[in-house]
């Protein structure tokens, strides 16, 4: 008896030449040189476009190829374009994303050991590399999630578990609300996190050159300590490249006994350049940190690793028990969804593994090297320019500027139209409530000409 009739999942000739379409248009994108920066559009310009593209007879793959790579593709801006320098753009390696067409055709299950063996013990080393890279001990290790915000909230509700336990341990009751410690300089998805917890966070002051300090710190904590679950430092805001004083920060957590997160999830890669590394000084300390390999470590979207001290307090807090379960708890070796909020994942860290493998790390040091000349060598165009001037001293591979003499709306106009005209994407930021632009360099292939370009539609 044969099953039922069926013919969506079936691989046949037609298969074989849309495979080479996508193949094709795939390449293509990859080999563009320059990638176009692109454009944005409305949702009813995209509408009348492409007409109604989800319909019971099927477009057809060749058509809904056809609607991305004319259409909808061209109608996003792309993050590796050379002149793309706000936000934190991305700038994955080819051998990530063509990597990554694998990981999806391999179906391959995340979330625990039995299922993904092989794939979370690549993904292990890369993470293991992360955990040397930050100099935390043997034992140390965790998981790639999606992003930095899940990675912050996701380390500080293992946190507030550990303080639970030692709460417990003791016999005293819990505090009506939890407390985390952070400045104001801490990345928006901090307090995220802290809403998502029913937890506050509590204001610590920084100093002079806008970096948490371990005295600030000790201060709230003498204070508030009874409440606190965890202190959040960063290393390498993402408006300045800021990095908190983390060895004084960490003495103090280690003293008071309170969970030391860190976020690294931009400036983490620096920990990578020898030029930086020292800047990371007392990230040995932390009990956890996050850092988006999506980022400054030259993979695709989205990939955030988060690091444990001891994983054990990790899968306390994230793992889930169910019947349907159950058999997979046996298993020792290591699920990756017990250790946070999540339970089936994409092995998301293995195109970043595959590159890493594939370069090897002394070429990623290089390639974070480059950046951080290139800021430097924006800054002394940025210097050197009648019409700019730096509003702060660059620090990792962030450069704040001025544009003399506009306004709030002068600054916005000239973003849109360097945009509109596909020539940069550099929108305003803010510093110290003046508005200002602000270049983040991850792209190796942005070069001096990129800026004297940008400088140059400043004018
Ligand atoms: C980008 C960023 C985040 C958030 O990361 P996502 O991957 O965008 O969720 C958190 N912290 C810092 C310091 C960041 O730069």
């Amino acid at each position: 008896m044969h099953g039922p009739e069926y013919r969506m999942h079936h691989y046949s000739e037609a298969t074989d030449e849309l495979a080479d379409a996508i193949f094709a248009a795939a390449r293509k994108r990859i080999s563009e040189e320059p990638v176009p920066l692109d454009s944005t559009s409305t949702d009813e310009e995209l509408a009348a476009a492409t007409g109604a593209t989800i319909t019971p007879q099927g477009l057809g793959g060749h058509e809904a190829l056809r609607i991305f790579d004319e259409i909808l593709a061209p109608s996003c801006l792309s993050v590796d374009y050379t002149k793309y320098l706000s936000f934190v753009p991305a700038a994955p390696t080819e051998a990530s994303v063509l990597f990554d067409v694998l990981v999806g055709a391999s179906s391959i299950y995340g979330g625990s050991w039995i299922e993904g063996a092989g794939a979370v013990h690549a993904e292990n080393e890369a993470l293991q590399w992360l955990v040397d890279i930050a100099g935390m001990p043997v034992g140390s290790g965790g998981v790639f999630v999606a992003g930095g915000t899940i990675g912050n909230l996701s380390a500080m509700v293992a946190a507030r578990g550990r303080a639970e336990s030692r709460l417990n341990a003791a016999g005293l009751e819990r505090p009506s609300r939890w407390a985390f410690l952070a400045p104001r300089t801490a990345h928006s998805s901090v307090a995220s996190a802290a809403r998502v917890m029913d937890a506050d966070v509590i204001q610590v002051e920084v100093d002079d050159d806008f970096r948490m300090t371990g005295e600030a710190v000790a201060d709230v904590l003498a204070s508030e300590g009874y409440r606190v679950a965890g202190v959040v430092a960063t290393g390498g805001t993402t408006n300045l490249g800021r990095i908190d004083h983390l060895a004084d920060i960490g003495r103090v957590c280690r003293e008071e006994g309170v969970w030391f997160h860190v976020d690294c999830a931009y400036g983490g890669a620096a920990m990578a350049a020898p030029s930086t590394r020292p800047l990371f000084h007392g990230i040995e300390l932390a009990d956890s940190y996050i850092v988006d390999p999506h980022k400054w470590l030259f993979a695709p979207f989205d990939c955030c690793a988060l690091l444990y001290r001891d994983p054990a307090a990790g899968r306390s807090a994230h793992a889930q028990h169910a019947e349907y379960l159950d058999f997979l708890d046996g298993w020792g070796e290591w699920n990756p969804s017990d250790f946070a909020i999540h339970l089936t994942r994409r092995v998301r860290g293995l195109p970043f593994w595959f590159s890493l493998a594939t370069h090897g790390t002394s070429a990623y040091a290089e390639a974070i090297e480059v950046t951080l000349r290139l800021t430097q060598i924006a800054a002394e165009k940025i210097r050197a320019a009648n019409h700019l001037e730096l509003a702060i001293e660059p620090s990792l591979s962030v450069v704040v500027f001025r544009r003399k003499g506009w306004t709030a709306q002068q600054y916005q106009d000239r973003s849109i139209d360097m945009m509109n005209e596909e020539r940069a994407f550099v929108v305003p930021s803010r510093h110290e409530g003046e508005p200002v632009y602000r270049f983040c360099f991850v792209n190796p292939r942005t070069t001096g000409e990129d800026i004297d370009d940008i400088i140059d539609a400043l004018v």
